[in-house]
């Protein structure tokens, strides 16, 4: 038997029209789970991919900016495909602004999306996962779960506080047969990061402190993600497993 096979489970992936969710939502597709793509912007082009490869593809229609669509998102995924077994926290945004000048607006948009709906869409998954005797919570933390980073407070107190809810919450529901995890990617080229790679001076500095060389594609998440979510990783917990081309080596 496949340890990685998903086959017969149902994935519920946030941000999955685009970039990293995209291409964890496709991973996890392609090791066999059916998938519900939860967003704002309707997964039309993920939802192709993964119906192409045979899977089932379900698009929830969800603004994450606040927490009342996650029992909601919880709900539909069990209407429309029948269960729920793993749950990937990805949809996220950042705001750039020097800490001396950072607006409450600023702190609360990212801290609403990257930390609170996290935490509620885990809390209402996770009751359905606990009431079922197992699951898989995957959330998309960074590099700044574990360094300061510049000019991003609201991103690195919201993404070092997801390597602390996966802990705690791992710690909780470990006994339950949900593990709960974490990938905290490195430089990926996404949306996210286009004013990076287009800026030459900033790219430049970014490759030459990559020992890999390049930055990572949305593509190079997808292995971890279907470790994590997979029996293979059942012994898994409270991991937060870095993708980042050696960038936390360094
Ligand atoms: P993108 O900007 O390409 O995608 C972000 C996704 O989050 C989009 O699907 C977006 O939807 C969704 N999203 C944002 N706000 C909301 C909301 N209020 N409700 C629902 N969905 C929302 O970014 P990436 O793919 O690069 O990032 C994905 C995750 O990976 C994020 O959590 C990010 O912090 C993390 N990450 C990324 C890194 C990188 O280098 N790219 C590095 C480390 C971490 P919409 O298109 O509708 O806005």
């Amino acid at each position: 038997m496949n340890p990685f096979d998903l086959s017969g489970r149902v994935a519920a992936v946030t941000g999955a029209n685009t970039g990293i969710g995209q291409a964890i939502a496709v991973a996890l597709a392609t090791a066999g789970a059916d998938v519900a793509l939860i967003g704002r912007t309707p997964a039309t082009d993920t939802a192709e991919q993964v119906r192409a490869l045979g899977r089932r593809a379900e698009i929830v229609s969800a603004d994450l900016s606040t927490i009342a669509p996650v029992d909601r998102v919880v709900a539909e995924t069990l209407e429309r495909l029948g269960r729920l077994d793993i749950l990937v926290n990805n949809a996220g945004i950042i705001r750039r602004a020097d800490a001396v000048d950072f607006t409450e607006e600023d702190w609360d948009a990212v801290v609403d999306t990257n930390l609170k709906s996290v935490f509620f869409l885990c809390q209402a998954a996770g009751r359905h996962m606990i009431a079922q005797g197992q699951g898989r919570i995957i959330n998309i933390a960074s590099m700044l779960t574990f360094q300061g980073g510049v000019r991003v407070p609201s991103y690195t107190a919201s993404k070092s506080g997801i390597g602390g809810l996966t802990k705690l919450l791992a710690n909780e529901w470990a006994k339950h047969g949900v593990t709960v995890n974490a990938i905290a990617p490195g430089y990926i080229a996404t949306n996210n990061t286009a004013a990076l790679q287009a800026d030459p001076a900033r790219n430049a500095a970014i490759l030459d402190r990559i020992p890999a060389g390049r930055w990572g594609n949305p593509g190079d998440l997808g292995g971890a993600a279907v470790f994590l979510a997979s029996d293979a990783a059942a012994y898994v917990q409270g991991h937060i497993l870095a993708v980042d081309g050696g960038w936390l080596a360094r």
